[in-house]
């Protein structure tokens, strides 16, 4: 059966729960053990969905589907051009639901709409047409052959992939994975996470509609130990691409080990600085690029620049000048069309960063500005910003990741300083650096471990550029056409020339 989204979509938040069933073999389908689980929005806490909870079962019909799909060739074996054309299809279904997306990405996670209606949707759309586009303009290679023989390198899709994603991008984090396999010609299993997957769901539909063969695309919801772990396990599953956690990301490893030693790139977490130096030529740029680092999307960001790194002769004045532009802002309703900071996205997030928060007092870091809990009134989840100066990097909120909106200040004498400190982390997604000194710009791109660095700017991004972690951060990348290197094989071809006869 169907599920009417767009009607449910008007009416929640009005008593409407979405009745959600996973979605594979072309079909909805019941989690075999008739489980379920509740999905509640962050906006009140009331219960918006009740989603098919799959199981081990569920697992294995999914990847039989999945695999019978990709031998049987029906789409790897397509040409080119026609399997462009679907995901272009693709492309448009989720386009013409652009308005309804919206409003269920932020129902279920609680981003601001604007958020979703400037970045999630248009970057999801664009992802779709972008590698549609490229699918068939990308050549294999001839290699420097001897007289008597011809080399070649071709490039084969892996076979059935399975992509695990996160909560704080639903759908944009899920085309990032799905469009480049399938471009590639693979089979796809999505696990979205439990948290956050009426829209990845929805897409499970959508695919369909616009002609990707039945058992190509299949959407299975459910507990991530479950479900993700028995994907991850399965020997059947030939790749393996999360985004997540570094700690999840780690099991996710040891499964490919434990198993068929399947190909896995990993997007992990990130504890991203910015670093200020005091001839930085825009300081109030640079200042709401610090706030709105560790602000975006309620700091549930990979990217978020929660280090911020200020040379000492400005840190006083540049600090007092990130904390107003702080004390701005509250948070709202996220469905608001004016709200630019919303709720966090289920009650144990919320209480993980009121922890981090705690920790930070009490392990000595100077409170600039203290978030509670807000509008609690609502029944939803909502935090105020917290900024804290004076931070130390062995203390629990300078090393680990918190995914909320928590900034932690540390102040720097000099070049050597500010680059020892942003490298002294587990991760290396991400890094601002604003100075108007090209040599010291350049320097500090050389020196910094992270997949991205950001010069006199913050959080530029497209789906031309690659994106991923140095370090514990992860392993491959997103986006660009080196996407396409974690979704295909290289086979390297030799053929023999006989004389001519
Ligand atoms: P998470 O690691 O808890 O979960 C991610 C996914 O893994 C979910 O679908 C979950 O169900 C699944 N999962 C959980 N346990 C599993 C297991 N044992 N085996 C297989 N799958 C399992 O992460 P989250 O809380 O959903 O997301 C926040 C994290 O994601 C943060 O660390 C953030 O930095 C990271 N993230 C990274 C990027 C990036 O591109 N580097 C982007 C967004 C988010």
């Amino acid at each position: 059966m169907p599920i009417d989204f767009s009607a449910a979509v008007h009416a929640s938040l009005d008593e409407t729960v979405i009745r959600c069933d996973a979605f594979w073999g072309g079909q909805h389908r019941k989690a075999q053990s008739g489980q379920t689980m509740s999905c509640h929005s962050p906006i009140d806490g009331s219960r918006i969905a009740v989603i098919a909870a799959c199981g081990p079962e569920d697992v294995e019909e999914a990847v039989a589907v999945a695999r019978r799909a990709f031998e049987s060739g029906i789409w790897r074996n397509l040409p080119p051009s026609e399997r462009k054309l679907r995901l272009m299809a693709f492309a448009e279904e989720i386009e013409s639901r652009s308005e309804e997306l919206s409003r269920l990405e932020t129902l279920d996670m609680g981003k601001p709409i604007r958020n979703v209606r400037a970045v999630d949707l248009p970057e999801t759309v664009k992802t779709f047409r972008y590698y549609a586009e490229a699918l068939d303009k990308i050549y294999d290679e001839i290699g420097s052959s001897p007289a008597d023989a011809v080399s070649m390198i071709v490039r084969e899709p892996l076979g059935v992939v399975a992509a695990i994603t996160p909560w704080n991008y639903p759908l944009m984090l899920a085309a990032w994975k799905i469009a480049p396999a399938l471009a590639a010609g693979n089979s796809v299993i999505l696990k979205p996470a439990e948290q956050a997957s009426l829209t990845a769901l929805w897409l499970g539909e959508l695919a369909a509609l616009a002609g990707i063969p039945d058992g190509v695309f299949g959407v299975l919801p459910g507990d991530g130990e479950v479900v993700g772990k028995a994907l991850c396990l399965h020997d059947d599953v030939d790749g393996v691409a999360f985004t997540g956690s570094t700690t999840v990301g780690k099991q996710v490893m040891g499964y490919a080990g434990q198993s068929n030693l399947k190909r896995v790139a990993l997007e992990c977490g990130g504890k991203s600085p910015q670093i200020i130096f005091a001839d930085c030529l825009d300081l109030d740029a640079a200042a709401e690029a610090a706030a709105w680092g560790f602000l975006y999307d309620q700091g549930q960001n990979c990217t978020a620049g929660s280090r911020l790194l200020v040379e000492e002769t400005i840190s006083e004045d540049f600090l007092a000048q990130v904390a107003s532009i702080v004390a701005g802002i509250a948070p709202g309703n996220p469905l608001d069309e004016d709200t630019v900071f919303g709720a966090i996205v289920d009650a144990e997030q919320m209480n993980t960063i009121l922890d981090y928060v705690d920790a930070g007092e009490q392990e000595g870091a100077v409170t600039v500005s203290r978030g509670g809990r807000a509008l609690a009134e609502t029944g939803g989840y909502y935090l105020e910003p917290t900024v804290f100066g004076g931070v130390d990097p062995s203390m629990t909120i300078a090393r680990e990741e918190i995914f909320g909106p928590v900034l932690s200040t540390f102040t720097f004498r000099n070049f050597d300083e500010a680059m020892k400190l942003a490298n002294d982390s587990a991760y290396g997604l991400a890094a601002g650096v604003w100075t108007r000194d090209i040599d010291k710009a350049h320097r500090a791109v050389r020196t910094v471990r992270a997949g991205t660095v950001w010069l006199n700017c913050w959080d530029e991004s497209d789906i031309t550029t690659p994106f991923g972690g140095f370090k514990q951060s992860g392993i491959g990348r997103d986006r660009s056409l080196h996407a396409f290197d974690k979704y295909t094989e290289l086979k390297t071809v030799w053929l023999a020339l006989g004389s001519p006869a």
